[in-house]
Parts: C-alpha cells; structure tokens; sequence
C-alpha cells in the first residue's frame, strides 16, 4: 500500500509518500511559502533534490504540484494517482473527542473544526490541507492522525489545572499535550529495542526538537506529558517559553505597555533558548557559542537541560520508578552536550552514562553503561513513518 503522508501549516507543507509493506520513503519534500510566493521542494528516493520556485496562492495548488511532482514522467515516484492508496493527515488538536486516529469523514471533520478554538494557529491549516487533498482525490481514503490523541490516556489528576472546575466545565480548558504521534512512536521502540514488554513498563520520552516535551508512558499508556492546553506549557523550547510564572504576563504587559496577545506573541515566539541567549534557537549556533564562553548561551543551554531533568525527576515520581528513558527529535537525537548534561543531574536514579556511546547522533543507541539502573537510549523519531502506519492500521 502507497500512503501520502501529509503535514500542513499555515503557509507550509510537508509530505511523504511511503510503501507501507517495505516502510521505505518512496518521495518526499515540503512546499514553503503558500500564499506568499511559493516553493516546492521534492526528492524521490536516490535521486537529487528538486527545488522549483512557483506560485502557490492557495494550499490547492501547493498540493496539485505535489501530485503532479509524485506522476511527472522523468522523476515520478508513481506512474498514475491510482497508486495512492490513502492519505494520512497529521492534525494537531483533537480535544476530548479523539483518542486515536480515524478515517476522516464529513462528521469528523466538523468535530475537528469544533477544536479549532483550541489550537487556532494549527487546526485550520490543517483542515484546509484535507479538504484540497478530499477535492483532488475524492475516492482515496483519508484519516486523521492526532499530536493530543496519545495523552488521552492521562488520569484527571494529571490534566486537570487549579483553577476554576467551570473553565473545564464550559471550555474544556486542561492538559492535552502534544507531539503524541513521536511520544508514541519512541516509547514503543524503546521497548522493542531494549527488549522490554511495553505492557509491564515504565518509560520516559524527552522528545527534544524545536518544540520540546516530556511523557511519562507506563505500560504502554501515557500517564503525564509536559505541554498543556497549547504546546507553550512545559520545557524552555527554541522560542517559547515554557513554564512562568503567570503573573509574568500581567507584569511584562504592564511595564512595556504591551497587550496580552502581544506578550503572548512574544513567549511563544521570541523567548526560550533564542530570547535568553541572544544567540539563536539553534542548538547547532548554541553549541558554538557555549564552547565560546557566550556567558547568554550558557545560561540558555543549562536552563534547558535543568528543565528537562526537573520533568525526568517529577515523572519518575508520577510513576514510581523508571525503567529507561529515551532522547529523541533533533537535539535528542544529536546534541550529545546536552544529554550528558541532563543525565547528570539523573545519578540519584543509578545511571551512569557511556560517554563513547553518548558521541552518537541519530540512531537507536543505548547510551547508559550496562550496570546503569536505568536504561537510556536515543530512539530516532520518525512521526511520518507513525502516521503512515496508523493510516495503514485503520484501513
Ligand atoms: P526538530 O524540531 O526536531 O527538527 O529539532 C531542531 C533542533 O535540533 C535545533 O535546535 C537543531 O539545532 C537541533 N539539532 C542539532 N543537531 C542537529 C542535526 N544534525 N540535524 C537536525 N537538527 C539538529
């Protein structure tokens, strides 16, 4: 089976079509700039990438020229549309109502758009992405895949914030958490991997990328994550903020004479790792300046990682233990400096660290030493891979 994997934004695009029998990536790219200009980026597999700069004025058009790229005669992927047998659809927000994937129909769209207040930057652009994919190709099957559905096994006391019981009540205000398709993804290789049974364990995922999270997975279910009602919860990321004190919005509103979307606008976009550095979000541009001696970058860089092992420490309690953890997205997978520097805060647990195995970047490797109490590994993700694969499971 032939599964087009798509992810859309706001003004951006980013697709797989993958064999799901041999999971290898048959062709893949984004298109950039929808609405604005317009680019497509697209590479089959062994081949060169293809950058072609078009107008793009509407997300139907962006998707057609990914069709057309996937059928081109030269360097197709496929030989006709026909060979797309379904089509996955990564949607952010899922609310209360989706606790899995599911094939998306008319009703199901209409309670995805119900969402939307929750994640108005992201389930919009997503749901333009299916209808143009449903108008260009009305027989194949499509189906939802959503970033809160894996947090939906989490107990009240782990979604439920002090405040007024009514907010819940009337506007479902809780934790739902993101990145769930990678929480997922990585806790079940992790047991694999490891040769765990998933069903008796007790995992932490520290998916670290520009976005960052933790979960807590015990026998295979989530029972915590760190993001909230918005992906804004939680970890210091590459631009936002994380965890504040929520007086710090009435605070800085207040003395720079700013409004709240307007302070909201800069925790989710100008803080984190690039606000207190000055330097970048970029833990590659990090990396150079800590090993400069960037005083900023350093405070940045040890904040990070303090938050990170913080989260580790309150989910080892959330679970009563720990059996592995595991590192993954782009800094997990590849930012050695930084792991090392979260596992040292995590002796009281027993690991140890192998620091030869902790150089590797982007494989599945076991990074702890063998008499560690605690596993910890990186486990690479690959969210399309997921999608493709639930795609494959409802069909
Ligand atoms: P993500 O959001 O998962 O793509 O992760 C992006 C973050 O991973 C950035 O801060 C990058 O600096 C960091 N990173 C470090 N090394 C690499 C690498 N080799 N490839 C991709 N991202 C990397």
């Amino acid at each position: 089976m032939n599964v087009l994997v798509i992810n859309c934004g706001s003004s951006s695009l980013k697709y797989q079509l993958i064999n799901s029998d041999t999971e290898n990536v048959l062709a893949k790219g984004l298109c950039e700039r929808i609405g604005i200009d317009g680019r497509l980026v697209y590479q089959k597999a062994g081949l060169d990438k293809e950058i072609t700069e078009a107008d793009m004025p509407t997300h139907k058009q962006a998707i057609q020229m990914v069709l057309d790229a996937l059928v081109n005669e030269k360097t197709g992927a496929i030989a006709s549309l026909a060979e797309i047998d379904a089509v996955g659809h990564r949607v952010v927000h899922g609310g209360e109502k989706f606790a899995a994937s599911t094939i998306l129909t008319d009703e199901v769209l209409a309670a995805i758009e119900e969402c939307n207040d929750l994640a108005p930057l992201h389930n919009p652009a997503n749901l333009i992405g299916i209808n143009a994919c449903k108008e260009l190709m009305p027989n194949t099957p499509m189906v939802g895949v959503f970033d809160t559905a894996f947090h939906q096994t989490m107990p009240k006391k782990a979604y439920l914030y002090g405040i007024p019981y009514e907010y819940y009540e009337k506007y479902k205000v809780r934790r739902y958490g993101f990145h769930g398709t990678s929480h997922s993804f990585v806790s079940k290789r992790c047991a694999e991997f490891l040769g765990m049974d998933i069903n008796h364990s007790k995992i932490i995922v520290a998916h670290l990328g520009n976005g960052a999270s933790v979960s807590a997975v015990k026998d295979g279910k989530c029972v915590d994550t760190s993001m909230g009602l918005t992906p804004l919860e939680g970890l210091v990321m590459g631009t936002r903020s994380g965890d504040l004190d929520p007086s710090i919005l009435e605070f800085i509103a207040q003395k720079e004479n700013l409004t709240l979307p307007e302070v909201m606008d800069i925790l989710n976009k100008k803080s984190g790792v690039q606000g207190m550095s000055r330097v970048s979000s970029d833990f590659r541009d990090l990396e150079a300046a800590y090993d400069e001696g960037n005083e900023l970058a350093i405070n940045a860089c040890e904040v990070f990682a303090y938050r990170v092992a913080k989260y580790i420490g309150s989910y080892v309690a959330a679970m009563n233990g720990v059996d592995a953890i595991a590192f993954t997205a782009g800094i997990g997978e590849n930012t050695s400096f930084i792991r090392a520097m979260i596992l040292e805060y995590l002796g009281y647990l027993g690991i140890t660290m192998d620091a030869e195995a902790n150089k590797a970047r982007g494989v599945d490797t076991i990074i702890s030493t063998p008499d560690s109490k605690v596993k910890v590994c990186i486990i690479p993700t690959n969210e399309e891979l997921a999608i493709c694969r639930e795609t494959v499971a409802l069909l």
